[in-house]
């Protein structure tokens, strides 16, 4: 059967596979370009996202975008989702289980769009899709697992709570699109970015 991003989202707003669809006001699936080179996972939607049906429209969406464009991307050339496709009451951590729910959505993005590579936005993400460890130590580098190209950093509501973290993360984003141009034009190994 053929999938696509349109079928993805419309199952994403009627799921009823975990209890956050009881608590939800919108669902949000996700979005962007269906040919995006780079796609972003956050952690979950909060209380602008829940409102809206879209991903990244709050404060921390507004750091986003402002680091994507200083790195010279739009919004609408990227696709932006989440692990988990449904707010979580007070934007708690999203639980194992409704992780383990949301999965299948996720992994149907990632297939469709086959980005170059996945930015990972924080712990929650970090952990759901590589197994966790240290953000300070693995972010702002290409990691290769299971055939894809993923790229750590922090999630923009910390750089909110630590300003500090602004011009770092600023700077990967930066970093970010220099690897995809470097990827793009490789020729040989990529042992030099990894
Ligand atoms: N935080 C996230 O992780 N995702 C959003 O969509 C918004 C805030």
């Amino acid at each position: 059967m053929i999938d696509t991003l349109e079928i993805i989202a419309d199952e994403v707003r009627k799921c009823l596979l975990c209890r956050l669809c009881e608590s939800r006001k919108n669902a949000v699936p996700g979005e962007g370009s269906k040919s995006a080179k780079i796609m972003f996972i956050g952690e979950a939607p909060g209380r602008n996202e829940d409102e809206q049906g879209r991903p990244f429209v709050g404060a921390a969406g507004k750091l986003l975008t402002e680091a994507l464009e200083g790195a010279g991307l739009s919004r609408n050339e990227v696709f932006i989702t989440n692990v988990v496709k449904c707010r979580p009451p007070n934007n708690r951590v999203p639980t194992d289980q409704e992780r383990a729910s949301c999965r299948p959505y996720l992994e149907r993005q990632i297939k469709l769009i086959n980005p170059k590579i996945i930015c990972i936005l924080g712990r929650t993400a970090f952990e759901s899709l590589l197994g966790g460890g240290s953000i300070t130590s693995n972010r702002g580098k290409l990691i290769e697992y299971e055939k894809r190209f993923y790229f750590l950093t922090v999630h923009p509501a910390a750089v909110i709570y630590n300003p500090q973290l602004k011009s770092l993360f600023s700077k990967d984003m930066v970093n970010l699109v220099d690897l995809l141009k470097k990827l793009e034009s490789k020729k040989g190994s990529l042992e030099e970015y990894l």
